[in-house]
This record gives C-alpha cells, sequence and structure tokens, in this order.
C-alpha cells in the first residue's frame, strides 16, 4: 500500500499563517484534544498542572480540507475556532459537522453578530443536527440572520464539495446522541489516500459497518483515541466508558496494519492520556505496534 505522506508544519516567523498553504491538495490535523481542551478546566492532576506550566494549549480535534490552494474546508467547529481558522490564514469555503457534542459545534457561535457576522457560510450536517441548530437558541439566530447556510446530508450520501477535487461521504457512528446524531466522515481529496476522520464512537462492536469493508474504501483513519486504557482513569470498568481505549483499538487493527493494508493515526485525545508525551510507554508501544498519534499541524498530502 502506498502510504500517505504526513508531515509537521513548522511555525514560520512573521508569516501570517501559521499553516500555509504548501500543497494544492492537502488535509491539515488543526487540533487533537478531546471537545474540552489540554489544559483541561478544573484538573489539578500533572497532565494538566504541567502542560499549563509550559503555557501548552492543546486545540480541540478538527481538520482542514484543502482541494485548491485558495479553497478549504473545515471539519468541526471547536471551541478554538478562531485560532484553527487564523492557523489556515484564510476563511473556510465551509464547515462539516460530525455532532452536537460542544468539541464539535460551538464554535459555530464566532460566525455570528458578534463575531464574524458571516453571510451564508455553508454548514454540512445531518438533518438532525440541522434541526438542533435551527431549533435551539442561541443557534437559531445564525440561521435566521443568515450567517450560516445549513445544507443537511443524509446518512450514506456523498457531498461534493469542490467537483472531482473533493467529496465526504457521511458514515453514521453509535455514539451518545442526546441531541442529534453522529457521522464519521469518509473523506476523498483529489490525489490523497480516502481517509476517514471518525473522532467519537461508543464502541466498534456497535458499528453495523464491516471494517474490512471501511478499510478496503479508506485506508487512512483518523480515530477516536480519547482514552489510551483503564489505567488513566484509576483501573475504571473500561466497559462503561462511552470511548473504545487505544490498546482495544490496536487490538482490532494491528492485522490489518502489520499487512499494510490500513494506515491509523490516532485524534480526539482526553487530557489524561499519556499518549501526549511521544516518550511515554503507551506512545512507545503505539508506535511499536505500528500506529501513530496525530499532532497539530500534520500534514497529510499526496507522495506523488
Ligand atoms: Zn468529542
Ligand atoms: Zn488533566
Ligand atoms: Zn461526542
Amino acid at each position: 500500500m502506498r502510504r500517505a505522506i504526513a508531515a509537521f508544519v513548522l511555525l514560520a516567523a512573521g508569516c501570517a499563517a501559521e499553516f500555509p498553504n504548501p500543497m494544492p491538495q492537502s488535509i491539515v490535523v488543526l487540533g487533537t484534544a478531546q471537545d474540552a481542551g489540554r489544559p483541561h478546566i478544573g484538573c489539578a492532576k500533572a497532565c494538566c498542572v504541567t502542560a499549563a506550566a509550559q503555557g501548552q494549549h492543546e486545540r480541540v480535534a478538527s481538520l482542514a480540507l484543502r482541494s485548491r490552494r485558495d479553497a478549504w474546508w473545515l471539519v468541526d467547529a471547536t471551541p478554538d475556532l478562531p485560532a484553527q481558522v487564523r492557523a489556515m490564514g484564510s476563511l473556510p469555503s465551509g464547515i462539516l459537522l460530525t455532532h452536537a457534542h460542544i468539541g464539535h459545534y460551538t464554535g459555530l457561535m464566532y460566525l455570528g453578530r458578534e463575531g464574524l457576522n458571516a453571510r451564508g457560510m455553508p454548514v454540512h450536517c445531518s438533518e438532525a443536527m440541522a434541526e438542533f441548530l435551527r431549533e435551539n437558541a442561541p443557534w437559531d439566530q445564525l440561521v435566521r440572520l443568515g450567517n450560516v447556510e445549513l445544507r443537511p446530508f443524509r446518512s450514506g450520501e456523498r457531498i461534493v464539495l469542490d467537483g472531482e477535487r473533493l467529496s465526504v461521504e457521511a458514515i453514521r457512528v453509535p455514539h451518545r446522541d442526546e441531541y442529534a446524531d453522529t457521522h464519521a466522515f469518509g473523506i476523498r481529496v483529489e490525489y490523497l489516500q480516502p481517509l476517514l476522520y471518525l473522532p467519537d464512537l461508543d464502541r466498534w462492536e456497535d458499528w453495523e459497518r464491516d471494517l474490512g469493508d471501511v478499510a478496503a474504501a479508506y485506508p487512512l483513519w483518523l480515530v477516536d483515541g480519547s482514552f489510551f486504557s483503564g489505567d488513566e482513569l484509576g483501573g475504571r470498568d473500561m466497559s462503561v466508558i462511552p470511548h473504545p481505549p487505544v490498546v482495544t483499538t490496536m487490538d482490532l487493527l494491528e492485522e490489518r496494519v502489520r499487512a499494510g493494508r490500513l494506515e491509523v493515526w490516532f485524534t480526539h485525545l482526553n487530557h489524561t492520556n499519556p499518549l501526549w508525551d511521544p516518550e511515554s510507554a503507551a506512545a512507545h508501544e503505539t508506535a511499536r505496534r505500528g500506529f501513530g498519534v496525530a499532532r497539530t499541524g500534520q500534514l497529510f498530502r499526496s507522495s506523488d
């Protein structure tokens, strides 16, 4: 299998955009933290005390899909949306939303009157998510004032964003759905390996899709790595935690990864996750088993 090239974009001093436009077609990781970021509010443990003391701020999980030099789409509107848009150096052509949890849509607030006061920013989301935004304050105001233009999709639909250059398949996934439903995105950017973006999932066993079929269609995955194992939660029973631990996901996918049929990167890391530290035993185990930990600024582009 031709492996995608994952590069890391360095901050260029004096350059307005943090992730300047190196390739016409690329996918940029704009953040890798669970919904509430890191340092995490109220956390007095070493994970966040150290990060705060070092001035670290890990942005919430999000992606930029660039189909041309002058056009890109934002996947999920996080609480870090202003910094993530600034990092790209221009406004997105549209926004896609996975689901109605705070790390994935509340950044829409910056599009309203008190912020950008956007004019008809296309927002692609499921029909249930669109109804949630239309029916609930303060989001309904964005719709009423025309700051956003909702473009609802159905599960299984392929959303064509930029002709042959960029399309996204909406794939329903099982997750806590208090307000709406949850979708992963099967992303096809011209010249790039098809990529599955699945930041939130309850349990692999609850997903009706055959993992082999999904891997055949999308050989590159960026998936839920919220918790490494039960250890970081004081030995709590992981079966009641609504995310597959990284160790479980590796058990499930390692054979395909080792056979070169699949490339997997973990994102959406909880503040407690030892994978934040590239020198941790967990990070070494993950690398040894052939998996990657996504980092902000990471770039997927064609190997041509
Ligand atoms: Zn989340
Ligand atoms: Zn913490
Ligand atoms: Zn969620």
